[in-house]
């Protein structure tokens, strides 16, 4: 029983189940639209490309971090709070966004909007991304239009089912301009897709995994340049090792967390191969940078201190032309 082919086909079907309640995507400007780069969002539409099997199996590994978080929510008895999946419409254009958790109140009872933006991860990052944000902050913009009145905030609920590890990156509030700027992105993105402009690219560092790379005028500013074979060579073993080295930090942390599971907090004692200690290093308090600045900035600017520069290295293999798509939009 070949069980593969079968999934290839299966999965897709189970995706297409899963958004199902987002509706037509490509019928509405959507929160991850105006989150991205509008060339990139245009192309994906005009030239879209059926994911691979694996990158079908991590939106599904999305919407399993979305059903597990759900169930938490029911266990801890607050299902009366909240709503999955609320779709926000704007009054007279197609946008649209999708929360992906709607709290009508705290957990006190007491009224409030509160906005979760559910993102599975594979290893949870020291701060949210700024497209994760935009995302959270166009629901939000949305939410205040349909809700003018009341307390309105979000936060961004990262989850890595491997590491057992999820974080909430809280304290996001409707900001008007902020709102404006994606909104004016949706308008472009619109203005596009009716052929009354041509796509602005924008750089991120998303652009290295980016199918429309390879014709992206921004990607042409970067000057072409001959580098000696050495340094060529030098920079392909680079990029094999910080590969390697990611897989191999990624893989520390699930192996660190079997090793605790079995040794628990503490621990002391030596196999024929190995000296193994766990000790528990108490919380501390520390200074939260961003609330200091916001309510104190007087102090805030009175204990900064210059922080040493450094170089930083970046090399993205260039990938080869997409073979599905054809054509090029200016930017
Ligand atoms: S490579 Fe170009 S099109 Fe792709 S995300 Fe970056 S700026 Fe946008």
């Amino acid at each position: 029983m070949n069980l593969l082919p079968f999934f290839e086909s299966a999965v897709v079907k189970l995706n297409i189940n899963q958004t199902a309640t987002l509706g037509k995507r490509s019928e509405y400007i959507g929160s991850s639209d105006v989150a991205s780069c509008i060339r990139k969002a245009y192309l994906q539409r005009v030239y879209p490309k059926q994911p691979s099997v694996s990158t079908q199996l991590k939106y599904s590994r999305g919407h399993i971090a979305e059903l597990l978080i759900d169930k938490i929510f029911k266990s801890g008895g607050v299902q009366h709070l909240y709503d999955t999946q609320v779709e926000l419409t704007h009054p007279t254009l197609p946008m649209k966004a999708h929360v992906d958790f709607l709290f009508y109140a705290d957990f006190e009872g007491n009224p409030e909007l509160h906005a979760i933006e559910v993102k599975s991860v594979s290893g949870i990052p020291d701060a949210p991304y700024p497209q994760w944000e935009d995302q959270l902050s166009y629901q939000l913009g949305l939410l205040r239009m349909q809700y003018p009145e009341g307390k309105l905030g979000g936060s961004i609920l990262a989850i890595d089912l491997n590491a057992g590890q999820i974080q909430q990156f809280n304290g996001y509030k409707h900001d008007a301009a902020t709102f404006n700027y994606l909104y004016c992105k949706g308008l472009h993105l619109l203005d596009v897709l009716n052929g009354e402009d041509e796509a602005r690219a924008s750089l991120s560092h998303l652009c290295g995994y980016c199918q429309f790379r390879s014709d992206c005028p921004e990607m042409m500013r970067i000057p072409k340049v001959i580098l000696p074979p050495e340094i060529e060579m030098l920079a392909g073993k680079y990029v094999e090792l910080n590969t390697t080295k990611s897989h191999a930090e990624k893989e520390m942390k699930s192996i660190r967390q079997e090793l605790l599971d079995f040794t628990g907090p503490k621990f002391s004692g030596r196999s024929d191969n190995y000296d193994l200690r766990v000790s528990s290093v108490a919380a501390s308090m520390t200074v939260d940078g961003t609330l200091l600045n916001k309510d104190f900035p007087d102090i805030y600017s009175s204990v900064l201190k210059e922080r040493a520069g450094y170089s930083k290295l970046e090399i993205k293999p260039i990938r080869n032309p997409d073979s599905t798509k054809s054509g090029t939009v200016g930017g």
